[in-house]
């Protein structure tokens, strides 16, 4: 491998990925265990799917089972992964739900849902990540999964427009105060992807025509999709990228 090839290299790394059963996140598990990374993936079911698709790259992944609506499993996440790796190197903040809803109806429970797993659980397990790097000197790689509504208003998810809109603004203000520590945080905005999390708007023939109709890349993404910008973004060929929300979208945010 030459250097430049090497900026990509994730070998000897250690990654946390949040939502790793399946989806989005389970295609970021795949991609960093293939560049290199020994990947612990968190999620509140079992992640045997993502191990199999790990194995099949040669990639290493250990599971940790966590329900993320608890803030109180920060603590734990950090000690498992830190009792069988040396150091944390990369975060990925993918885990989220959505709730689709006129905002007429939208109930406080469900807010606060929305916004403590997509938004608060985001800052408060980087908060405690960097602690980590700035107490060792060397830095990390966080990488938050934002969305198209970290740009526009959606229709009927207005929590999870707010929750998404404060995951772009918190990557710039966390890459802000962090950079100086050589953390990098940036943030992917995945746009349509086919996942759970669209299976509802993919079961609505006239919402999911009129998604489709407006990528122009004129198919739904997938978790495959994931793979090129997690790397660059977990990676040394990133290393002067700070506070960017980056689109894989099909070039829905172009029209
Ligand atoms: P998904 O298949 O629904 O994945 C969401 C992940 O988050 C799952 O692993 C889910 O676990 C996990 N999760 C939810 N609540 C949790 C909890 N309390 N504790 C632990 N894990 C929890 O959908 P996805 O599309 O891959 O979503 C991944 C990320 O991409 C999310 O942040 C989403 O907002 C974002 N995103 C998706 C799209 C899209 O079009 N699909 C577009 C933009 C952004 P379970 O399987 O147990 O629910």
């Amino acid at each position: 491998m030459n250097q430049i090839q090497n900026l990509f290299s994730l070998e000897n790394k250690t990654a946390i990925v949040t939502g790793a059963n399946t989806g989005l996140g389970q295609g970021i598990c795949v991609a960093l265990a293939a560049a290199g990374a020994h990947v612990f993936g968190v999620a509140r079911r079992s992640c045997d799917e993502t191990l199999e698709k790990v194995k099949e790259v040669g990639g290493e992944f250990t599971e940790i089972i966590a329900d993320l609506s608890d803030l109180s499993a920060i603590d734990s996440i950090i000690k498992e992964v830190s009792a069988k790796a040396d150091r944390i190197d990369i975060l990925v903040n993918n885990a989220g739900i959505i709730k689709r809803c006129d905002a007429i109806d939208v109930t406080m429970e469900d807010w606060d849902a929305v916004t403590d797993l997509n938004e608060k659980l985001v800052f408060f397990l980087s908060q405690a990540v960097a602690k980590q790097w700035i107490a060792d000197g060397k830095g990390g790689k966080i990488i938050n999964i934002a969305s198209m509504l970290s740009f526009q208003g959606g229709i009927r998810v207005p929590a999870y427009a707010a929750s998404k809109s404060a995951v772009a603004g918190m990557t710039k203000a966390l890459a802000n105060e962090w950079a100086q520590y050589n953390i990098n945080v940036n943030a992917i905005a995945p746009g349509y992807m086919a996942t759970n999390n669209t299976t509802q708007l993919r079961n609505d023939s006239s919402r999911n025509d009129d998604v489709l109709a407006r990528i122009p890349a004129g198919r739904w993404g997938t978790p495959e999709d994931m793979y090129g910008a997690a790397i660059f973004l977990a990676s040394e060929a990133s290393a002067y990228m700070n506070g960017f929300t980056m689109a894989v979208d099909g070039g829905w945010l172009a029209r």
